[in-house]
């Protein structure tokens, strides 16, 4: 019990690990030096990227990136969630946000959450040649240059303005992912955390779908406009 009388103690349910991994914090920068969480493990949410604002509502783009332990299964649940043993499999090399979310007093972390957030550049400048990738990707596949094209969509004769900028952008991402695979000798497990989601998934938080039609894709207006 705390001082204000309500039990601190983890019941061990396992809801705060299934709504999603923790981002990360320049706290747990030797936690993924050592290796003790691999940065296979991990994914990039992109300046940009639409996230839900829980205190608005509605979606937001981020303004800083944020390095996140990735889900299992296709769903949020944290990788290193044990549901059967109701346990964390990284117990004792848990990041900040896990060692101090406390589900009955959420102060602790809105203290730290939002600050000294770990980011790419902190763990890839020192790879030979990883970093510029990385630089190149961002200027050519800016989640704020997408949104302004999808913006200036009208969907007119069934096609947005822009459309041929927003495919030549996913090509684009399509193609440096599989550059670094097949030519850089990067492991495949590593393109969420080096380059972001793919864009073919991620343009749907804008509320447009790649479709493919007659053998040729399309974009059309999605029903729904999702982020993370
Ligand atoms: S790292 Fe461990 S404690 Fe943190 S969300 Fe994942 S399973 Fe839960």
């Amino acid at each position: 019990m705390n001082g204000k009388g309500h039990d601190t103690v983890c019941r061990r349910c396992g809801i705060c690990c299934e709504k999603g991994g923790p981002g990360l914090h320049h706290e747990d920068s030797p936690l993924v030096e050592n290796g003790n969480i691999p940065a296979k493990c991990l994914y990039t949410i992109r300046c940009g990227e639409l996230v839900r604002d829980d205190i608005r509502g509605s979606l937001a783009p981020l303004a800083e990136e944020i390095v996140k332990i990735k889900g299992q299964a296709g769903k949020w649940t944290c990788l290193f969630y044990d549901r059967q043993e109701h346990g964390c499999r990284i117990y004792d090399h848990r990041p900040i946000e896990c060692r101090v979310l406390n589900c009955r007093d959420t102060g602790p972390i809105e203290q730290i959450y939002d600050k000294a957030r770990l980011t790419r550049r902190d763990l890839l400048t020192t790879v030979a040649g990883l970093w510029e990738l990385v630089e190149d990707h961002e200027r050519r596949c800016s989640y704020a240059q997408l949104g302004a094209w999808v913006r200036e969509g009208t969907l007119e004769n069934d096609a947005f303005k822009q459309e041929e900028a927003i495919f030549e952008t996913l090509r684009y991402d399509a193609h440096i992912r599989q550059l670094a695979v097949e030519k850089g000798g990067l492991d495949a497990d590593l393109l969420p955390f080096v380059f972001g989601r793919p864009l073919t998934e991620t343009i749907r938080m804008f509320g447009i779908d790649l479709i493919k039609r007659n053998g040729a894709y399309g974009l059309v207006r999605s029903r729904v406009r999702q982020g993370k």
